[in-house]
């Protein structure tokens, strides 16, 4: 096959298939990409629900235990007595007790002042928590709840403080420390990164320890020196939380790009942590506080199934593009094949018709030789007489001859092989174009002059026209007009035509013969004339073919009209029959001028 150079048709379409994998990769990946985030997502969202309720179990369980404080007792006899030793000692074994019973870090009670009164936690006797918010929103009346980490061990936990009212006044503050841990140890249900943040977006808890006490969000001003006050985590420094975070998420999802801590679950086969990592982070209220639970599913191997579906999705377009282009190679080659089978067929026809064409010549050559030879058979009466007569007087002359040589007169001698030599050569005349008549050979046009070929073939029947005394009426003599025709078929033609006129004016009165020629804008024509009975219709109609005669039998064989009209037309010209007004017949020949350009069917 041979190498095409590139069309601007065939690159259009290798863009536009290129454009077609491309798309259809874009689009598999799009799709599967939206879809497999739709899955995690939803999956995430299910997981961080039921975080959330546990989350919210261990918080809530206990957030009612200080209102129950201040219906005992002990303490509220503590607070109206808080010197007496006995009151003190009461109220402390309530409320370890009732620590030991929640299973919280510690329950304790405050002053008006935020001096801790009784605690479960002896160690914190007399501590001063008055900068606390948990004692500031219990003194105002209100319940007061936030995380903080103690700043005398450095635990941090949940805070819950309610007012203990006397009477109509707040006497003093109960509150309990509930321990966060159980949440800590709670991490690894989820199986992905995430985090718990209180209500001033500082992280307080997390499955991943680096993001402990960082801030989520940058405080205001105001918040910050609430917070320096509230001193709520014993002075970490707080940094700035590595990702950034839509802190609006909650039902719906945010999808971000970045760096995980290092020795993060990233899912299997994950890519080295430093580099980014697209994640979807998904957000939660909790009940009832302001607190922010934040998961972080890692969304890499999302986006590898959606590369491999992409894939997938292009290599399933380009398969059957290339599969189209094929099914359209096979056809094409199998056209090509039908192509050229065509071509075999039409070159043995041609063949064929070729190998028709020549044995039809051979014949039609065979043909115009028989029709020669029927043409020279009717001549040879005429010849053999026209022969007769020279040789007569040859034999006599050369007897006479002898005997003047006998008696020694050599001037009469001389004077009768002059005479012989005349005879002979008369003789050879009229052989001559017997010889050229009678070759076999095919047409070969030349230039020929056609008075010439008429005086040759008048001179064949030189004898029968003096003898059946027919008056001719020639137009043309030699050299004066040319035609582009094989001359030896030119008289053949001639001399069967002008023979046919004889034979039709035979046993009539006034016998005439016109010959005459001129130019046309065909070419060349020369007319064959005589006065005889003319074409009748039936004949006519059958004139030109072969073996048509209404001649008898042995004396025409039917092949001479059909012969010449196949040499004329061979030649580029043409034979034809009329009557005319005056009576008698005309043949016309037309021969061509010029040698003719070939036609490309011949
Ligand atoms: P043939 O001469 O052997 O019969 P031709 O083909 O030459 O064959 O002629 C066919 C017939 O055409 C003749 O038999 C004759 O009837 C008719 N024909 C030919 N030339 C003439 C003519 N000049 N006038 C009348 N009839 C003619």
């Amino acid at each position: 096959m041979k190498l095409r150079r590139p069309s601007w048709q065939g690159l259009t379409l290798a863009l536009l298939a290129l454009a077609a994998v491309l798309g259809a990769g874009w689009l598999s990946f799009d799709a599967s990409e939206r879809q497999g985030t739709e899955a995690l997502r939803r999956e995430a969202n299910h997981q961080l629900e039921l975080f959330a309720a546990a989350v919210e179990g261990v918080i809530q369980r206990h957030e009612a235990a200080p209102a129950t404080v201040q219906l005992s007792p002990e303490v509220l006899a503590l607070l109206r007595e808080p010197q007496s030793a006995a009151r003190q000692a009461a109220a402390d074994l309530y409320v370890r007790r009732l620590n030991a019973h929640l299973g919280s870090l510690s329950v304790f009670v405050l002053n008006e002042r935020g001096l801790v009164l009784a605690s479960s936690d002896a160690g914190m006797q007399g501590e001063d928590l008055s900068f606390r918010p948990f004692f500031l929103e219990a003194l105002s009346g209100r319940v007061g709840r936030h995380f903080a980490i103690d700043a005398r061990d450095g635990r941090p936990g949940y805070f819950v403080s309610h007012p203990i009212h006397d009477g109509a006044r707040v006497a003093g503050v109960a509150a309990i420390k509930i321990s966060l841990e159980p949440i800590n140890a709670a991490w690894d249900t989820l199986g992905s990164p995430a985090l718990l943040a209180d209500s001033n977006q500082v992280v307080i808890l997390s499955s991943e320890p680096a993001w402990r006490y960082t801030r989520l969000a940058e405080p205001s001003l105001e918040q910050r020196i609430d917070l320096q006050l509230a001193r709520l985590y014993a002075g970490q420094s707080l940094p700035r939380f590595p990702l950034r975070v839509d802190l609006r998420i909650d039902e719906d999802s945010q999808v971000l790009e970045g760096v995980l801590p290092h020795g993060l679950r990233q899912g299997d086969g994950a890519a080295p942590a430093a580099a980014g990592r697209p994640m979807l982070v998904l957000g939660r209220t909790l009940n009832g506080m302001d607190w922010r639970l934040l998961m972080f599913s890692d969304l890499a191997p999302v986006r590898q199934d959606a590369l491999g579906m992409g894939l997938l999705g292009g290599l399933g377009v380009g398969i059957v593009l290339l599969l189209g282009l094929i099914v359209q190679q096979r056809r094409r080659l199998q056209r090509q094949q039908a192509l050229a089978e065509a071509n075999r067929r039409l070159q043995r026809e041609v063949a064929e018709r070729q190998q028709a064409e020549a044995t039809l010549r051979q014949a039609q050559d065979e043909l115009v030789h028989a029709g020669k030879m029927a043409a020279l058979g009717q001549l040879a009466t005429g010849i053999t007489h026209e022969l007769a007569q020279p040789l007569g007087a040859i034999r006599t002359l050369a007897g006479n001859a002898l005997e003047f040589m006998r008696r020694d007169d050599l001037a009469s001698v001389q004077g009768n092989l002059q005479i012989l030599t005349r005879l002979a050569d008369q003789m050879g005349q009229i052989i001559q174009p017997l010889k050229g008549f009678a070759r076999k050979s095919r047409a070969q046009p030349v230039r020929c002059d056609v008075g010439q070929a008429l005086s040759n073939a008048l001179f064949l029947y030189d004898q029968r026209l003096r003898q059946e005394q027919v008056t001719l009426q020639r137009e043309l003599e030699p050299g004066q007009l040319q035609a582009w025709f094989d001359a030896n078929r030119l008289e053949q033609v001639l001399v069967n035509l002008i023979g046919n006129a004889l034979d039709a004016m035979q046993g009539r009165e006034g016998r005439r013969l016109w010959l005459d020629a001129g130019r046309s804008t065909e070419g060349v024509w020369i007319a064959v004339r005589d006065n005889g009975p003319g074409l009748d219709e039936a004949t006519l109609g059958r004139l030109f073919e072969p073996f048509f005669t209404t001649k008898a039998a042995g004396v025409g064989l039917g092949l001479g009209l059909a012969i010449s009209r196949d040499i004329a037309r061979e030649g580029g010209g043409e034979l034809e029959a009329l009557n005319h007004p005056d009576g008698g017949a005309i043949f016309r020949l037309t021969l061509p001028h010029e040698p003719r350009t070939l036609r490309p069917a011949d």
